[in-house]
């Protein structure tokens, strides 16, 4: 059958409507299942050895794009419904979007199985079902709101398996199930990502926004991703949730090894798992207890395949993300696992004294990632200067015990969602240029580089980011209610709120700037200012700066003076469909970070890709677009990240200094308190930041703030040049090949995994 018989077939069934009758819903759920069809007759990828990738997180975003990409099927699915009067793009806006994820390590998690399969690897996924994701950001009264995120239909992509287990919590036993998301790669056949779900689960448990009775764990396990963790309720969640996910993964695991007859003394042979971040800590435990209650192993032997068989990604160095879970917690909820932890303790006292590289430390916490380092055979960090800081700050204890497992592995994106998917023309374009090759083999872009003196290319690619910002501006019209001027210069900082990313270093950029428009400093073109991010909802001061930007965003439109020359807008609910449609239409992206802190980011990646020009920090992977790219084809500012570890080695930072040594700074922070904020912002919220910002400053935001500017005010003025902007913006295309998943997977496979 064709396709268009197929799909005419499924419509007929479903709605007794022919294609051309049905409502863009009605078609979305029949490609839906057609889709679904074509991946069940892809070849299940095989391999004596097999990655398994466990995750808390897997930002997966919406998949009908991009499966009918990775199966070669989208061009002829975009024309056959435009012969019917019909358009793919609205079809695809109908797909509700998982949040399975926070941010860009669970987005890298989905990155990375696209890419696995791609390049023919065998590798699952294993994480957990949560039905209302993270939570649905909206805006009230200028403050962030958390709503349920209710993303699973009566049709999705999960296929409900066979698979369920037993799990046990201290005297409470749940029944779990399976379900299945099928990962089909580029041309390629197909992974799965499981994802382990409570068969007892009670939505109707959530009452208001996104309160619910966090005891009742038969109940409630897999309702939210990471809920609120200010309190003993919630950290003991995450532990059971945590536990739920590593107890079913290792089962799973070894039922698959005994299945296909494997011997599990020789485990590691036929299985790696990446345990990505400390969430997934509690797998290695599991194994051992399971290898050893179960499967009659000697302790020492269980440790010792368990120990080749797991490797840990580190993901952040900042104190508060790393985890340490009282010893007193994990007896209530997971004693079982209690005297496997006590005995892997036991044996690194016993080797080593350092306290520093102990597991249970003489608080009775347990270091998770210290389980990782200890009990794993690889030790990675996520860009290059990341890797550095952990041997000689952070993890420098447990460098000198173990050199070897210490590797770097820097992120990479899939250029299917965030080239081929998200940026049709920029794609097409490419290909017709230098041919389609760069889709598998990314390093291909560098062919562009001989077009950086081709007048009419580098037009062409002038016109298509206007055209994508046309796009984004009519989006954002009909969904934000705001008029955007794209001939204005688009400065977009998009990423989970956080002091150490720095949204109110730009927040007090945008204030300056304002106070100059009105004081008649005009600027050459009209700027745009876009910003999205969702704030935890436990984190107050992410909460008010995201209150400082709303407020900042009323100001400005409603002030004649300035609204014609600048335009704030915080855009609701940022997640990756909305990622898709901002990056594409991206001049100039922010990447401020305090130095040291961002690992790596994955967001400077795929702006770098679309044809934005960096406004960065040393920090993260931004070094590595840094030397790729040139010093002409970037812009970075700030301290460098030894600098600051020593400020805080030194405890010598006081933010109040630079407030009072710099008339600039000062003035933009007292704006935050001025009467006129007062009088469309909330006192409480404001106030707090205030002092929060001259008081306390933990991440060094007025440290880089006057150099920010100056910096900032080069790019605008550089923008005009439209020349050498075109030129950036080609090189940073042609450059971008490195950051391609398949890259970072080719790496962690060729140094980690070892598949055949
Ligand atoms: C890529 C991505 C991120 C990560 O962004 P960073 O700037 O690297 O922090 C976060 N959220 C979404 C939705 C993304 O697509």
């Amino acid at each position: 059958m064709s396709l268009e018989q197929s799909l005419n077939a499924l419509t007929k069934q479903s709605y007794k409507k022919t294609i051309d009758e049905c409502s863009s819903k009605e078609l979305y759920y029949a490609l839906l299942n057609l889709t679904k069809e074509y991946m069940g007759e892809k070849k299940p990828i095989k391999g004596s050895k097999k990655i398994y990738y466990i995750s808390a997180e897997f930002l997966i975003g919406k998949l009908l794009s991009n499966n009918l990409i990775n199966l070669g099927l989208y061009d002829e699915v975009d024309q056959l419904l435009k012969a019917k009067g019909k358009s793919l793009a609205e079809t695809l806006e109908i797909e509700p979007e998982p949040s399975l994820g926070n941010g860009g390590l669970g987005r890298l998690a989905a990155c990375f199985l696209d890419s696995i399969a791609t390049l023919g690897l065998p590798g699952d996924g294993i994480g957990l079902n949560y039905h209302f994701g993270l939570f649905k950001q909206v805006f009230k009264d200028k403050l962030q709101k958390a709503e349920k995120n209710k993303w699973i239909e009566k049709q999705s992509w999960l296929h409900k398996t066979d698979t369920s287990y037993v799990v046990e919590f201290g005297g409470v036993k749940v029944i779990s199930r399976m379900y299945d998301i099928d990962v089909v790669g580029y041309e390629n056949g197909v992974n799965k990502l499981h994802l382990f779900d409570l068969e007892s689960l009670d939505e109707s448990l959530v009452k208001k926004g996104i309160d619910f009775d966090k005891e009742n764990i038969e109940k409630n396990l897999t309702l939210f991703l990471y809920p609120d963790d200010s309190d003993e309720a919630g950290n003991l969640l995450r532990i059971f949730q945590q536990y739920f996910m590593v107890s079913n993964g290792a089962r799973l695991i070894l039922d698959e090894m005994k299945e296909k007859g494997h011997d599990l003394h020789k485990l590691n042979q036929h299985a790696v798992i990446q345990i990505n971040d400390t969430h997934p800590t509690m797998v290695i435990p599991e194994l051992i207890r399971l290898l050893v209650f179960e499967e009659n192993f000697t302790m020492s032997e269980a440790i010792e395949v368990v120990s080749k068989t797991c490797a840990y990604t580190n993901h952040t160095i900042l104190a508060e993300a790393l985890e340490k879970w009282p010893l007193s917690y994990l007896w209530k909820a997971v004693p079982q696992l209690v005297p496997i932890i006590q005995e892997l303790a036991k044996r690194v006292a016993a080797k080593y004294s350092d306290p520093k590289v102990q597991i249970i430390d003489q608080d009775g916490r347990v270091h998770m990632a210290h389980i990782d380092i200890h009990y794993g055979f690889s030790v990675n960090g996520v860009a290059a200067i990341h890797t550095d800081i952990l041997k000689e700050t952070e993890l420098q204890h447990f460098y000198k015990l173990y050199p070897k497992k210490f590797n770097n592995k820097t992120n990479g994106i899939t250029f299917r969602r965030w080239l081929l998917s998200c940026n049709r023309e920029l794609s097409s374009l490419i290909t017709e240029t230098i041919g389609d090759a760069y889709k598998k083999d990314a390093d291909q872009l560098e062919k562009l580089l001989a077009y950086s003196g081709d007048k009419a290319f580098l037009d062409k690619l002038e016109a298509i980011k206007m055209q994508k910002k046309r796009e984004l501006a009519a989006y954002i019209e009909e969904n934000e209610g705001v008029v955007l001027n794209p001939d204005s210069i688009f400065d977009i900082q998009i990423k989970r709120m956080h002091e150490y990313k720095r949204q109110q270093m730009n927040a007090l950029y945008i204030i300056h700037k304002y106070l100059e428009i009105k004081a008649g400093k005009k600027p050459t073109r009209p700027l745009t200012f876009i910003f999205g991010a969702k704030a935890a909802p436990a984190y107050i001061i992410a909460q008010d700066i995201i209150h400082l930007i709303l407020v900042l965003q009323e100001i400005i439109a409603k002030d004649p003076d300035v609204s014609p020359y600048m335009t704030v807008l915080m855009v609701e609910n940022y997640n990756v469909s909305y990622a898709e449609k901002l990056i594409p239409a991206c001049d100039i992206s922010e990447q401020i970070s305090l130095a040291s802190k961002e690992a790596s980011g994955t967001g400077n990646m795929k702006f770098m890709l679309n044809g934005a020009v960096t406004l960065g920090t040393l920090d993260g992977a931004n070094v590595e677009i840094g030397e790729l790219v040139g010093n002409d084809n970037i812009y970075t500012f700030g301290e460098k990240s030894d600098a600051v570890i020593e400020h805080y080695a030194k405890a010598d930072y006081v933010s109040k200094d630079y407030y009072e040594k710099s008339p600039v700074i000062k003035e933009a922070v007292d704006f935050i308190v001025s009467k006129q904020a007062l009088e469309v912002g909330h006192k409480k919220n404001l106030n707090r930041l205030y002092k929060e910002l001259i008081n306390k400053d933990w991440f060094m935001t007025l440290l880089d703030l006057e150099e920010y500017i100056a910096v900032k005010d080069k790019v605008f003025a550089d923008y005009e040049d439209r020349d050498k902007w075109k030129r950036m913006m080609l090189v940073n295309i042609a450059k971008a090949g490195f950051f391609s998943s398949d890259r970072t997977i080719a790496e962690y496979n060729r140094d980690i995994w070892k598949l055949k």
